[in-house]
């Protein structure tokens, strides 16, 4: 009976199609998986998981094949393949500035130093003077883009890397072509960030577990939201090595060419736009708890956001009445006004 009238609910088309469906993506050196309601829905996560891995394979650093490891061998992109990254390099310049360089894609040049990302990890601590040396062809203003948008130039040693922002970017658009696709509701998890798009069937709200940073299996607490926002985390404890004791992590201050020293353990950012999210959970984790609030109420007209801070002494700070805490954990939360 049941299933009987499934079929007959589906046959009538009026109705949304309730039933959740799934797709399993390694990509982007992380497992996503992709959940969508809707009509289309398995064809729509099909092109969207095409899009994702063709982005991937545009943007990793450590890809022979791909347009960013040309243009960090070669010093250039020509319109072929630079259009696109072009549009990611303007974009991450308007992202350097705001952020007042905390967020910087030629920190590359660093990671690598460092042994960070870009093929075979070959982690080690750099010398003062290496740190000094790279640290001069880091800065926006090493990359050159044509004015009619369709290359690129850039000052080698200068070298670029997308990490900080590709999967916020990469989320934006695999959420626009689910949109497109008449795909009504969706949750991306990307990976630990989190895109979400419209609405559940049954209307209720989106619920976002934020990850404990010093216990993967624990959570935080609960963000509970309505569609088409983008919950970023960046964390100094997702990537890191220990030398004598010391422990060195993947999100470095441009400033200082050094892991950031900024006081905070994890950054969540909740904002409408997924590349800004994502890189603004990248840049406050180098700005630290008052420089990213200040960064908040700096973009209040722009970009607003909201923020869950966690610190290196155990406070969370958070800027959302949507956000419920976890208790018992250790934490001592902190709303702010
Ligand atoms: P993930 O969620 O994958 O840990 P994040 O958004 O936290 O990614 O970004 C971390 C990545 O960003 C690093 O692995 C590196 O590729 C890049 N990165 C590190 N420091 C910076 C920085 N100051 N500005 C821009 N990108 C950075
Ligand atoms: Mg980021």
């Amino acid at each position: 009976m049941l299933l009987i009238a499934g079929l007959l609910l589906a046959g009538c088309g009026a109705r949304a199609d309730a039933a959740a469906h799934t797709r399993t993506v390694l990509a982007m050196d992380t497992v996503m998986t992709l959940t969508a309601y809707g009509e289309n829905a398995d064809a729509a996560l099909a092109a969207a998981e095409t899009e994702i891995r063709r982005l991937d394979a545009l943007l990793a650093r450590g890809e022979p094949e791909s347009a960013v490891y040309a243009l960090n061998h070669n010093g250039y992109l020509d319109a072929d393949s630079g259009g696109e990254v072009e549009a990611l390099l303007t974009l991450a310049a308007e992202l350097a500035d705001a952020t007042d360089g905390a967020f910087d894609p030629t920190v590359a040049l660093l990671l690598e130093l460092w042994g960070f990302g870009g093929g075979a990890e070959k982690h080690r601590v750099p010398s003062p003077e290496e740190l000094d040396v790279a640290r001069s062809f880091v800065g926006m203003g090493h990359v050159h883009r044509s004015a009619d948008g369709q290359s690129v130039t850039l000052d080698l040693p200068a070298q670029i890397d997308f990490g900080g922002v590709a999967k916020g970017f990469t989320g934006a658009r695999a959420i626009e072509i689910l949109r497109e696709r008449g795909v009504t509701g969706a949750t991306l998890d990307l990976g630990g960030d989190v895109a979400l798009l419209g609405a559940k069937p049954d209307g209720s709200a989106w619920r976002v577990a934020v990850r404990d940073p010093a216990d993967g299996e624990a959570y935080l607490g609960v963000l509970e939201t309505a569609g088409d926002v983008f919950v970023m985390t960046s964390g100094v404890y997702e990537r890191y090595f220990e030398e004598n004791g010391v422990r060195y992590h993947h999100i470095l201050d441009p400033k200082t060419g050094r892991p950031a020293d900024s006081g905070l353990v994890s950054a969540t950012v909740v904002c409408a736009d997924g590349a800004w999210a994502d890189a603004l959970a990248t840049a406050c984790c180098v700005l630290g708890e008052d420089g990213a609030l200040a960064l908040r109420a700096h973009l209040a007209d722009t970009t607003p956001f909201d923020l869950i801070l966690v610190t290196d002494d155990a406070r969370v700070r958070c800027t959302t009445e949507a956000f419920a805490p976890e208790t018992g954990n250790g934490y001592t939360y902190e709303l702010i006004g």
